[in-house]
């Protein structure tokens, strides 16, 4: 009978969640992961099934280990990607945002959060999730709104806000300035177009090359390096901007780069970060010459935009300008130039860098707080591959520029005094200017979003105000989440848990992959190849989809998975689901409702395969346990995988069979106590990958009180007295007989129902002793008439050596036709001898070995050591065959 995990997984979340065992313990030490909040639109995709398993794994072992663990979810308002979703919706009335007003579309946007925001928690808890709910926290609660608004004015006290003139990387789609990590960069295949600005002296011409030729018409200067021969002489000559017909001076800079284009470089301070920077050293002027939505002209671009430009879309106006230039004759040449260009993380815009006023945070003071951390080790990344980038990004940090022209997120706190101009920010809502009474006016603007989940693991727990929570699970320990938002969201947590608690926000960060498809393609669905882990769970089972997760990603490897196959992919865990299910039904169908702890045994009653797979049992445990501590999931699921399917299931299971039905009470009784042992603790070992089905199966096992559940239970403690090599190393050579045997049967094509007959000449007394222990196992699975442990070989038959010197050998005579055999045996023989003798000549063939190029001979070398191994065992078996 198959296992169907649909009706088991609901029905065991609720009991999990009526036992309320997803809450910390209320003693024990704590073991804490706050959640990565999920955007309050987004919906499930294949990206969380990784990171939530990841955590979930993590979090159930912790607390079976005893620690009063928890996981605290939550959602993120996430500023652009929500207001996104609801100016589409607008969109399809044909309506804007300024259409509805920003307290209309604020309140619009509440409602949509409200009525869909909660589809993410409850598709999490679809897969397992054993987060603390009572616990959940919204980046626009009240209360953790006032802890953005603390930090934000604790930060503007202690000088570490200020408002920044510069130039920012701006969105024309969402009208919005974004920060360094929000303008992601992107190859393209773009061009270099060089350009010639005729000097004013009428002596010539300078060339200039840009990706960008629609701003040239914001240039101030052309900027040459002060050592570079070609530009010196003109340094210092006027040159006329075409199409804008103004004049601009030529300068010298160290910024310019020699190497790029012609030496020469249009400067363009109000949409070129370094530009600008140009610029200020120069005290140049800096026209706007685009719009916020990204079009040409606009009211600072001091009359440089032609009519005829005015208003056209960025785009266009490069392609005309290009036009115009042919056709003036100044358009030098066109290179294909692949280059970076950043794009808007949320809509995929072009983004434009442009000339602004925004908020920004001083950022060194905050990083040196996490390097002196970082340098002691107070916390640590994994896998430390990442260490170079974090290290990078924290020792050439940036100002953040955490100002947004959007109406969704939280209102900046600063306000001004529209009569004294006096400014301030405030932790309430001033009626009036502190300082003359006037009327105040807001700052517009809302905060970054990231501003608000830069605080997660403490404000979640109550900061500002010091809660019993935030005493006892700050610091956190284990941070999970992708090396996407290392930089967005990982190291400013830092910096603010630095910062504000003083301590580190937790111990260790686990970056794990990125969900991939075959091709290697980022999931994602504008490219459609996406798998939809919902429809994964209706048809395999949450702990299916879990097992692909956990068994298919090594140490922070990126996890491939075929979107156009789902049965291939997710097919392995079901199946493993599917031998538990018959592992346990097995079992369990076998034993009485009491049954004796595996501690009260007599060893001197147990068998070798008692002591062996108890032996194998504590291996696992060690194994399991050390995986799973040094966050190699995958390895732990495979030590657990082997002992329950290959270790207890194929060879335990199989060889205490007839001791389940003996009359002999003392051997059932112990087989029963091992047998319970031993799937008691496959079903521990592997609850926190896949909780469901273990938990199910559990329940059902002996002695087991109805309240109990396997989700609160221990985690097993290895027991030394069951630690036995001596067991390991017997059993190992038994099971090592019984599958050389079956392989021989194998190659020879005996029908299973045949009985062998087989000798096993043991090599030394020990060896001797142990096959003879187990001569009715070796019989039984080897599916033998007669076994001679004497030595006396029994007429012709195929022989196989172990490794450590004993041979196996058993009887054909009768079962196979020898005569024909050895023929075609010596065929075969003859057939690879004759092939071998020529590449050997070859081979010594100084001419070939010399003028064949080495990698060549090298592959020949390979193939002449495998003939030689394959001839060598074809000599073997017409030896052992008794051929002539
Ligand atoms: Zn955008
Ligand atoms: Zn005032």
């Amino acid at each position: 009978m198959a296992y169907d995990p649909r009706p088991v997984e609901p029905a065991i979340y609720k009991r999990w969640l009526e036992a309320g065992v997803f809450q910390p313990r209320p003693d024990g030490a704590p073991y804490v992961i706050v959640m990565p909040p999920p955007n309050v639109t987004a919906v499930l995709h294949m990206g969380h099934g990784l990171d939530i398993t990841t955590q979930d794994v993590l979090i159930r072992f912790e607390r079976m280990r005893g620690r009063a663990a928890l996981w605290l979810p939550g959602t993120d308002h996430a500023g652009i990607a929500t207001q996104n979703v609801v100016e589409k919706l607008l969109a399809d009335k044909g309506q804007t945002r300024f259409d509805v007003g920003r307290e209309a579309f604020v309140r619009g946007v509440w409602e949509f959060v409200t009525k869909t925001g909660k589809t993410i928690l409850e598709q999490l808890k679809v897969i397992g999730s054993a987060a603390d709910w009572s616990r959940t926290r919204f980046t626009l609660d009240p209360d953790y709104s006032r802890a953005v608004r603390e930090v934000f004015v604790r930060l503007w006290e202690d000088t570490l806000i200020y408002r920044g003139h510069r130039v920012i990387h701006w969105c024309p789609r969402c009208l919005t300035a974004l920060s360094d990590e929000e303008a992601e960069h992107h190859e393209t295949n773009g061009n270099l177009y060089y350009i010639e600005y005729p000097l004013v002296d009428g002596s010539g011409h300078v060339t200039v090359a840009t990706t960008r030729p629609e701003t040239m018409l914001g240039d101030t200067a052309i900027a040459v390096h002060p050592e570079d021969p070609r530009g010196r002489p003109y340094i210092g000559k006027m040159v006329t901007i075409p199409i804008a017909n103004v004049q601009i001076p030529v300068i010298a800079d160290e910024a310019v780069d020699k190497e790029f284009g012609t030496g020469f470089v249009k400067v363009t301070p109000a949409h070129d970060a370094n530009d600008f920077e140009i610029g200020q050293r120069h005290k140049l002027e800096m026209p706007l010459v685009m719009t916020e939505d990204g079009k040409m002209g606009g009211a600072g671009d001091g009359g440089r935009v032609p009519s005829d430009y005015v208003g056209l879309d960025r785009f266009e106006a490069r392609k005309r300008i290009v036009k115009q230039l042919e056709r003036e004759g100044l358009l030098v040449k066109t290179e294909p130039h692949p280059h970076s260009v950043r794009r808007c993380y949320r809509c995929d815009s072009v983004v434009e860098p442009r000339l602004s006023d925004q908020w920004f945070v001083k950022m060194k003071p905050l990083a040196d707080k996490v390097m002196r951390g970082y340098e002691q080790n107070e916390f640590t990344i994994v896998p430390d591959r990442w260490r170079a980038t974090f290290e990078n990004w924290m020792n050439n940090i940036r100002d953040w520029n955490i100002s947004r022209q959007l109406w969704w997120g939280h209102r900046i706190p600063v306000f001004t005094c529209t009569t004294c101009k006096h400014q301030w920010a405030d932790r309430v809502d001033p009626q009036q200017c502190r300082k003359c009474g006037g009327p105040v006016a807001q700052d517009p603007d809302v905060l970054d979003t990231w501003f608000s989940s830069w605080l997660w693991p403490f404000a979640t727990l109550g900061w500002p105000e010091q809660t019993s929570d935030l005493k006892r699970f700050y610091p956190g320990h284990t941070l999970v989440t992708g090396p996407d938002i290392l930089f967005f969201w990982v190291a400013r947590m830092l910096m603010s848990g630095y910062h504000f608690m003083g301590k580190k926000p937790f111990s260790t960060v686990f970056l794990h992959g990125i969900v991939r498809d075959t091709k290697h393609r980022k999931m994602s669905k504008s490219l459609g190849n996406g798998i939809d882990p919902l429809v994964v769970v209706e048809k395999f089972g949450a702990d299916a989809l879990r097992w692909t997760c956990v068994a298919n990603t090594a140490l922070g490897q990126d996890l491939m998975l075929d979107p156009d196959d789902l049965e291939t992919t997710f097919a392995p865990g079901r199946n493993f689901a599917n031998k538990l299910w018959n592992i346990g039904q097995f079992v369990l169908g076998q034993l009485p409702k009491q049954v004796l702890p595996i501690e009260s045994i007599d060893r001197r009653l147990m068998t070798l395969a008692d002591r062996w797979i108890l032996a194998r049992a504590q291996h696992a445990i060690l194994a399991a346990t050390g995986h799973f501590s040094d966050y190699r999931l995958d390895e732990a699921a495979k030590r657990c995988f082997e002992f329950a399917w290959n270790e207890l299931a194929d060879w335990y299971v199989e060889a205490v069979k007839p001791r389940l039905t003996t009359n002999d009470q003392l051997s059932r009784t112990t087989v029963h106590a091992v047998l319970v042992y031993c799937f008691d603790t496959v079903l521990r070992l592997l609850h926190p990958v896949v909780p469901f089905i273990t938990e199910e199966l559990w329940q059902r096992l002996p002695n087991r009180k109805p309240t109990e559940l396997l989700a609160a239970a221990n985690w097993p403690e290895i027991l030394p007295q069951f630690v036995d090599s001596e067991a390991d190393v017997q059993f190992e050579r038994v099971k090592r007989a019984i599958e050389l045997i079956r392989s021989i049967r194998a190659e020879y094509r005996v029908s299973p129902k045949t009985k062998l007959r087989a000798t096993i000449v043991a090599r030394g007394n020990d060896q001797a002793a142990t096959f003879e222990g187990e001569r009715d196992t070796i019989v039984r699975l080897a599916q033998l008439d007669h076994l001679a442990l004497d030595g006396a070989q029994q007429g012709a038959g195929a022989h196989a050596v172990f490794g450590d010197g004993s041979e196996v050998v058993v009887a054909l005579e009768g079962l196979v036709d020898v005569t024909q055999e050895c023929r075609r045996l010596s065929e075969e023989f003859e057939r690879l001898d004759k092939q071998l003798t020529s590449l050997a000549a070859r081979l010594t063939n100084e001419s070939f070995v010399s003028r064949a190029p080495q990698d060549v001979v090298a592959k020949e070398r390979e193939k002449e050591k495998a003939w030689r191994d394959q001839r060598d065992v074809l000599a073997g078996k017409l030896k052992s065959l008794g051929c002539s």
